[in-house]
């Protein structure tokens, strides 16, 4: 329920003082339904003016000018500007409008009066000149010239002063809330209260007051993360009270520990050590397993399902394509079965009769594991006791997908456990504000025995090069992957580039090629992927089919064309396509098409591949490159819509309000202490929790 003190800021946009009939779809389009959202909409910059005359202006700044007017030079035909004709002590004053009504200017100017006059000041043939000036009144109305005036974002229809004044109407109807936050955090930052942290985002002095690291601009950013942070707390917490079952490690997984042919290294140790704590809880674990590709996911995974039948449950894994799943079926499903937990396969292409055959096994519990693709969603799969579902490469599911398939439990025993596994390192600071609700596990030591890929960055022009030593190695028994990405504006485009390289390749290396690419059928694109497997295939062209889970441990080098054109998280994860056997490994990045040309930060990102194999230190490398002020940019990476905050400049505020949320909820579940009320108000404020997508 919302507190009463919060009505005003939710009533509508509609009731502020400055909002019509005609301004209202406008106000919200800029801001948004509610006074709060109008309260919220902060100056993108500041104008500062001068007073100043003909001869002293400076070009660019806003200036004041004293003049009086000589004459007015209607448009002479269609699309000429209007021109005013002024002057004062020290020289000429042009002003200039496009389509503005003469009949208004006259009022306004009229021939021979003396008027203040404000505008951006041009100069033209050394005189001034003002396009649109902004601000015209008579002598002794001087004062209503702001001599410091906050821009906001306008539209077509709407200035920004009049956005302003609809945002200090909103500001009139803002009350000063009991202090969320903790006093001693407060006075260390040397932070101004709410209400006048607010007041001040709406008084700007100078462009800096703006930055992300204003006070201000701090504070709101802060109770912004808060906010965000408790309502991700709290899904956590409401999780963790669902009741789920006990689950704990058995014969099934005694067994299965060892028919491993490896002993886990220390970082999988631990990571099964947390789901076990999680599985035996008796509370719905939700765990994210953060790992780069090969860093052992699987075994940590197989583990919990055969702690799962060790007690007496089903568990599903999903993948998200069919050759994954296959793979999945194919190394874990023996080992499963022999341990004591058979494990079935259900994809898109079975039979009619065998996926009867399969669903009355899952149906009857006698199969205890289900290995699938989105085919395990479908309804008609049902369990008898479904305990666990691990989600493989969780990024490629949605929410619902998973939801649905955990809402295949069974009320008698709870909730399902949930594991979902991540190939792609993501910063910190993405962990907190997407999986806030997670508990994550991260597996940063590889098995042993991968070889370190040795790493190059060369231009597209010396691919000769690279075609004759590939030559040498195919003729020595390498595999090789060659990445062509989808760079041009028209896919079949690409898809000819691609096809037109593997033609080449044949030719230069005397060798089979094969192409695999996302518009083949399914069944042949896999053909072609299963005999480089096999390795009746030397060397694979393809666009970005391998980016998923594929393994083959033989293939030692990977060429990717226009490197530049990737995500360092996508570079980084094709990379991890080899190193996987005994072989020396090489990773040739060549960037640049005919033009050859590479930007600074385009630099810079391929140098951090070259220096580094570690995902996570790739991730957050990455992050900080990108810079902040990259609204687009940030959402793509799965940040929600903050008002106030930069993940990226604001990082530290973000650990601090994650510390913080999980500490307050920690303290007094239910909020109930003179803070704890105060933060009631503060997430009703900003109200995450009807925000799904953030939250999603
Ligand atoms: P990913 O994290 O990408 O899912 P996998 O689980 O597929 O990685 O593991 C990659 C390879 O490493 C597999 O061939 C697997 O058998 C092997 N592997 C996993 N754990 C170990 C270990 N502790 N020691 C040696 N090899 C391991
Ligand atoms: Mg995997």
């Amino acid at each position: 329920m919302r507190p009463e003190i919060l009505f005003p800021l939710f009533a509508e946009v509609g009731s502020l003082k400055g909002v019509g009939p005609r301004t209202l779809p406008l106000v919200q389009k800029l801001a948004g339904p509610l006074v709060r959202d109008v309260l919220f909409l902060a100056p993108t910059g500041v104008i500062t003016r001068r007073r100043t005359t003909a001869i002293d202006a400076v070009e660019g700044q806003v200036g004041v000018f004293d003049i009086v007017v000589d004459r007015m030079v209607a448009p002479n035909r269609p699309g000429a500007p209007l021109k005013v004709r002024a002057s004062d002590d020290t020289g000429f004053v042009h002003l200039i409008w496009f389509g503005g009504s003469p009949q208004h200017i006259e009022r306004q100017l009229p021939r021979g009066e003396r008027r203040l006059v404000s505008g951006k000041v041009e100069r033209y043939n050394n005189e001034v000149q003002i396009v649109h000036p902004d601000w015209i009144v008579p002598l002794d109305k001087g004062e209503e010239i702001p001599a410091v005036e906050p821009v906001y974002p306008a539209t077509q229809g709407i200035t920004s002063r009049q956005v302003r004044k609809i945002a200090l109407s909103a500001l009139a109807a803002a009350p000063e809330f009991p202090e969320w936050q903790d006093a001693a955090w407060l006075a260390k930052q040397r932070w101004l209260g709410w209400r006048a942290a607010i007041e001040a985002l709406h008084a700007p002095s100078i462009e800096l007051d703006l930055e992300a690291d204003a006070p201000v601009r701090q504070r709101l950013a802060y109770d912004e993360l808060l906010a965000h942070q408790l309502a991700l707390a709290r899904r956590r917490r409401a999780r963790q009270i669902t009741p789920a079952p006990v689950i704990r490690p058995g014969v099934v997984s005694e067994a299965l520990l060892s028919a491993l042919p490896f002993r886990l290294t220390g970082a999988q140790d631990q990571a099964v050590g947390e789901v076990r704590r999680d599985l035996a809880s008796g509370e719905q674990m939700g765990r994210l397993l953060q790992g780069d590709v090969g860093s052992g996911k699987t075994a940590v995974a197989a583990l919990a399902m055969a702690d799962a039948a060790s007690s007496g449950f089903q568990s599903a894994l999903m993948a998200p394509t069919e050759i994954l799943a296959r793979q999945h079926h194919q190394r874990l499903g023996p080992m499963l079965e022999a341990a004591g937990a058979p494990a079935i396969l259900l994809t898109g292409r079975d039979t009619p009769a065998e996926r009867r055959e399969k669903l009355a096994a899952l149906a009857s519990g006698e199969a205890r594991v289900a290995i699938g693709t989105h085919a395990l969603f479908q309804d008609a799969v049902r369990f008898d006791r479904l305990g666990l579902a691990v989600i493989d490469e969780q990024h490629r599911f949605g929410v619902n997908e998973r939801a649905r398939l955990q809402a295949k439990g069974d009320p008698r025993t709870g909730g399902v456990h949930l594991l979902t596994m991540s190939a792609t390192p993501i910063p910190r600071t993405l962990e907190l504000t997407q999986y806030g609700e997670l508990d994550v596990s991260r597996l940063t030591e590889k098995p042993p025995g991968r070889t370190p890929v040795a790493t190059a960055v060369l231009p597209l022009a010396r691919i000769g090069e690279v075609a004759k030593r590939l030559k040498a190695a195919v003729e020595s028994g390498a595999q090789a992957y060659w990445i062509c990405p989808l760079v041009a504006e028209s896919e079949a485009v690409d898809l000819a580039a691609a096809a037109a390289r593997a033609v080449d390749l044949r030719r230069l290396l005397g060798a089979e090629v094969g192409l695999a690419h996302g518009q083949m059928p399914g069944a042949e694109r896999e053909a072609v992927m299963a005999d480089f497997a096999d390795g009746r295939l030397p060397v694979l062209v393809a666009t970005t089919v391998v980016e998923v889970g594929v393994d083959v441990p033989n293939a030692s080098i990977m060429v990717i064309e226009h490197a530049d054109r990737f995500g360092l998280a996508q570079l980084h994860q094709l990379r991890g396509r080899v190193g996987r056997g005994a072989k020396a490994s090489a990773c040739i990045l060549l960037y640049g098409g005919e033009d050859g040309g590479l930007g600074e930060t385009a630099r810079q990102r391929l140098e951090t591949l070259r220096r580094t194999e570690d995902g996570f230190e790739i991730a957050e490398e990455d992050f900080r490159l990108r810079g902040g002020g990259d609204p687009l940019g940030l959402r793509q990476s799965g940040f929600p819509a903050y008002r106030f905050a930069d993940p990226i400049r604001h990082r530290a505020l973000l650990l601090a309000a994650a510390d913080d949320a999980r500490l307050v909820l920690g303290r007094d579940p239910d909020l109930l202490s003179e803070r704890g009320k105060a933060i009631q108000v503060l997430e009703a404020l900003f109200d995450w929790k009807t925000e799904r997508a953030a939250l999603d």
